[in-house]
């Protein structure tokens, strides 16, 4: 969901449209006009209908957004950074950077949004029984938009992580048990079972001839995705919780000349001195760090011919961390810059390094003895 276009910004949170939203509004558009307001209101012009068509499935979209705003609101109120709102095929996403610190913060982040859309269900009801018969096409609409936000604010209350009933779910057992981790796989059991019961429901439609089915099969196939995809994250989360840099970091790191043939390196240094990292010098510059992982990457004939600058990561693209860093500050610094290692800093002295691979060690050891 990264190639998004930006459309604007609204209490400074970016909003993006990707897409596969187009594909949803076009269908929104086209059966709003094609489809629901011919059957209710045969006598409409055909301008009407469409124009009638595309306001509301713009509203329809208005909707999500202000779901996903309000989700977002609450957030940056508890301490938390939202960096944008994404509009997609299954509806909206708000990337906010961390998971919530306690239940009841969790709780109010979460109903929020079914709450919100509900109240604007409620608005739009009012505003479509309220208007005067003259006002039909807007009557028509809002009666539309109070159905859509209804079923929003519903279907989002269906109790599986990571839909906002599930987050309810999630800190409700979080709260009683104390415990995120069974919280978190309660929570994305619920999720898995809807998404298998969505799945099922539209499978059965469509075996009926009922195409709308298919739409039931995408959204459980995407809810089961979502559900083990966040569930792992919580459980890596926690694993790495905990885990410090210095704990964590090869020390007495060594020092290797960048124009070292990488053929020496492996003999010389890796072999002989069993150690993974180094720093890569041309005199007392530093100029990258190379691991084994980057040895790995490069073809065995190779060796004797390449410079270790050649496989090195260059010190510009490294992004330290300090001594006391924790694990998932670290995966972070190398995740973002699609990094194998990272220095680690005490003051402006590198005080070590860690590869990727000696925090998958770890967490490797940690399932291992299930701690
Ligand atoms: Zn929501």
């Amino acid at each position: 969901m990264k190639n998004g276009w930006r459309i604007g910004r609204i209490f400074g949170i970016e909003i993006k449209i990707d897409s596969s939203w187009l594909v949803i509004f076009v269908f929104f558009t086209w059966f709003l006009s094609g489809n629901y307001f011919p059957g209710l209101h045969p006598h409409w012009s055909f301008t009407l209908r469409w124009v009638m068509g595309l306001i509301t499935s713009l509203l329809v979209f208005a909707s999500v957004l202000f779901h996903e705003l309000m989700h977002s609101l609450v957030a940056i109120k508890q301490g938390e950074e939202v960096k944008s709102i994404t509009l997609f095929i299954l509806g909206g996403v708000a990337q906010i950077s961390d998971e919530p610190k306690e239940p009841l913060k969790e709780f109010s982040m979460a109903i929020v949004g079914p709450l919100s859309s509900f109240i604007l269900g409620i608005v739009f009801l009012l505003i479509s029984l309220l208007l005067p018969a003259s006002g039909e096409p807007l009557r028509a609409s809002a009666a539309y938009l109070a159905i859509v936000n209804f079923t929003l604010g519903a279907f989002n209350l269906l109790p599986g992580f990571p839909m906002d009933g599930g987050r309810v779910l999630r800190s409700i057992v979080w709260k009683v048990t104390g415990n995120l981790k069974k919280a978190t796989r309660i929570a994305s059991m619920a999720g898995d079972g809807i998404a298998f019961l969505l799945i099922f429901l539209g499978i059965l439609q469509f075996l009926r001839g009922n195409f709308g089915g298919l739409w039931f099969v995408l959204i459980g196939w995407f809810l089961h995705s979502a559900a083990a995809q966040s569930y792992s994250q919580v459980m890596l989360r926690s694993a790495l919780e905990g885990l410090k840099a210095k704990d964590l970091m090869n020390m007495d790191v060594e020092t290797v000349p960048a124009g070292l043939p990488v053929q020496a390196l492996v003999d010389d240094f890796i072999l002989k001195k069993k150690k993974r990292a180094f720093l890569v010098t041309v005199g007392e510059d530093l100029k990258g760090i190379v691991c084994l992982e980057d040895v790995k990457g490069l073809a065995r004939e190779e060796w004797p011919r390449s410079p270790v600058s050649a496989i090195m990561t260059p010190k510009d693209k490294l992004q330290s961390v300090r001594l006391d860093a924790d694990g998932m500050q670290i995966l972070k610094s190398l995740t973002d810059r699609d990094v194998h290692q990272v220095p680690v800093m005490d003051g402006d002295k590198v005080a070590g390094i860690i590869c990727r691979n000696d925090i998958l060690k770890v967490l490797q050891l940690k399932s291992e003895l299930g701690v």
